[in-house]
């Protein structure tokens, strides 16, 4: 599997990834992947792997790396993700980094790191309206949806994520500090980071994102 173009999204919970990776993947024309939401599918679905991840997910723990592995190789391995795909939340342990370099041998991924201080991340969190219908991210303040409940983009139902509850929020920021921030480290190391400001306004972000794409966010051979 080469010639691929596979661009990682990183960022604490709350960075915006989830917002930026669905208008990126339209834009670019490749899958959005957020192993979040294949999670929250299989719980919906209450299949065997939602029911074993319940319980991390909840308490704001990382879903262990061999579940999160499995389901996220057997999704890429589909064929709309044959040209590429873009991952949201994924990898976010270094063994999951590592899995994924070793999966795509050695192949260099374009990794875009959106930064936004703590305090920013509790109030977004904590704000945060998702829709069942399209995964799409509401604000109850920075981004009402305009009818109350009710989903801009599909018309589906909008509802609040459980960890997203202060104290969830508390815990997830942790362990990104603890689990994640080797991740970055690791592809900063491989020469192939670029970091942008999340904490400019949606379409800003957005821009900031595509010129760092198009100006080819991992030189050749950088991560090789
Ligand atoms: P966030 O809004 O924090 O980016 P996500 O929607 O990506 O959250 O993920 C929600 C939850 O799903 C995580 O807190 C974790 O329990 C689980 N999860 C998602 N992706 C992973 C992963 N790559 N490794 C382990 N757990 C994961
Ligand atoms: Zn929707």
């Amino acid at each position: 599997m080469t010639d691929q173009q596979v661009i990682l999204l990183l960022g604490p919970p709350g960075a915006g990834k989830g917002t930026q990776a669905i208008r990126l993947a339209e834009s670019l024309e490749l899958p959005h992947v957020a192993t979040g939401d294949l999670f929250r599918e299989n719980l919906a679905q209450a299949t065997d792997l939602g029911m074993r991840a319940k319980g991390f997910m909840e308490s704001g723990q990382l879903v262990p790396d061999e579940l999160v592995l499995e389901m996220l190789f057997e999704r890429v391995s589909r064929p709309d993700c044959a040209s590429g795909y873009l991952l949201d939340g994924f990898p976010r342990t270094l063994p999951q980094a590592k899995a994924l370099t070793g999966q795509l041998a050695d192949q260099p991924v374009q990794t875009l790191l959106l930064e936004v201080p703590d305090d920013l991340l509790v109030d977004r969190a904590g704000g945060r309206l998702l829709c069942r219908g399209c995964n799409h991210i509401h604000h109850a303040t920075h981004s009402a949806p305009r009818t109350e409940g009710v989903c801009d983009a599909c018309g589906g139902e909008l509802y609040r994520r459980k960890d997203d509850a202060p104290e969830v929020v508390t815990e997830r920021l942790l362990v990104f500090q603890e689990q994640t921030q080797p991740v970055i480290d690791y592809y900063q190391e491989r020469g192939s980071l670029v970091t942008i400001d999340g904490t400019q306004s949606p379409d800003e972000v957005f821009a900031a994102l595509q010129a760092r794409l198009s100006a080819g966010a991992s030189p050749p051979g950088a991560s090789a």
